[in-house]
């Protein structure tokens, strides 16, 4: 029955725009919205693919320098690629954008809400450790609000949000116990970035590593960084925590429970995802394989196109990426992937 109406409205929607009495039959819809009429053959064009694979970057430090200015490969500063260059940072944004990925919230995505045009991919990026360059304030403006540096990872995404309106800017910070490391300015940080249409999560408060931690360990790390937060963008932050050194690497570990369930000061906080380190892509938030509580990550660094590095994981995502139809309320997929499909959602699934 479900596949019949599935055909129905497609069968429909592609009468609608062959129509050789196109002006007769769609009499009363506007010439905009006859323009956004998407037939079967646009899906197979475009390859839209609502099961394919979602990048979520992650980042650390991004730093004041030039590609040159570094000995190891590309724009990293490091061997592993925890700090990035200004100039590797900017070359991997428009690379990111003239691939047609679009920037979608780490909580959309969990939560199934992927809001991009048609035709495009989502990407989510991540920022661990709360450094002060990710978002450098200089000083205070007239009326007291914050100067960003715009060599600084935030004053490079705003560069980006007016430059490239359509890229919905957006990224996810993870922030320890010193939020980011500017005692005068960490208030003012909160408040700017959550109002500006980024996001905080929870990085423990001291960057414990949970597979040598206690019970009470675990829950003190956990909630007291979800505390601080409370104290000063409370219900505006996420409860997500990237796990720092990405332990402890099995979804089994005893820790697991205190960290998605923790308490600190008589208070309980629930986690809905965890971020892991390394290696790779995660699945549409609709694919079976999809476990929103645990999800991996591409480690933003190069490589030489080897070990899972930005150049390996975007051509990797060449064969399979999520492709979207450009309708928040309805997943599209291909027919030979309809055994992926998870079994429980709540939006109308087109199937081509
Ligand atoms: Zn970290």
């Amino acid at each position: 029955m479900k596949k019949f109406l599935v055909l129905l409205i497609i069968l429909i929607l592609t009468g609608c725009k062959n129509s050789a009495n196109k002006e007769n039959t769609v009499e009363n819809i506007d010439d905009s919205k006859e323009d956004t009429i998407i037939t079967v053959e646009d899906y197979k064009e475009n390859n839209i693919n609502e099961l394919g694979n979602v990048p979520i970057m992650m980042y650390h430090g991004i730093q004041n320098l030039n590609n040159d200015d570094t000995s190891y490969i590309g724009g990293n500063i490091d061997k592993d690629g925890y700090q990035r260059t200004k100039e590797a940072f900017i070359n991997d944004l428009e690379f990111y954008y003239n691939s047609g990925y679009r920037m979608v919230r780490l909580t959309d995505y969990v939560d199934g809400n992927i809001d991009v045009e048609f035709g495009k991919s989502p990407i989510i990026l991540t920022f661990d450790d709360g450094l002060s360059n990710n978002i450098k304030v200089t000083g205070l403006d007239e009326s007291g609000n914050i100067i960003i540096d715009p060599n600084s990872a935030v004053g490079i995404l705003e560069d980006f949000k007016k430059k490239y309106p359509d890229f919905n800017v957006t990224a996810t910070f993870f922030v320890n116990g010193g939020l980011f490391e500017q005692k005068e300015y960490n208030d003012k940080i909160l408040r700017w970035l959550v109002n500006n249409g980024y996001d905080i999560g929870n990085h423990t408060y001291s960057h414990v590593n949970f597979s040598n931690a206690s019970i009470d360990e675990t829950n003190k790390e956990v909630g007291s960084v979800y505390d601080i937060l409370d104290n000063i963008i409370k219900d505006k932050y996420v409860n997500i925590v990237a796990l720092p050194y990405g332990s402890p690497y099995s979804f089994e570990h005893e820790n697991i429970n205190y960290i998605l369930n923790s308490t600190y000061n008589n208070k309980t906080y629930t986690t809905k995802s965890l971020l892991r380190v390394g290696w790779t892509y995660d699945s549409s938030p609709f694919s079976k394989d999809f476990n929103p509580k645990f999800l991996k990550r591409i480690r933003a660094y190069d490589n030489n196109g080897k070990d899972f590095d930005i150049e390996m994981n975007f051509n990797l995502l060449l064969n399979n990426r999520y492709i979207s139809d450009g309708d928040v309320d309805t997943i599209v997929i291909k027919s030979e992937n309809k055994d992926m499909l998870k079994e429980t959602y709540s939006k109308k699934v087109i199937e081509y």
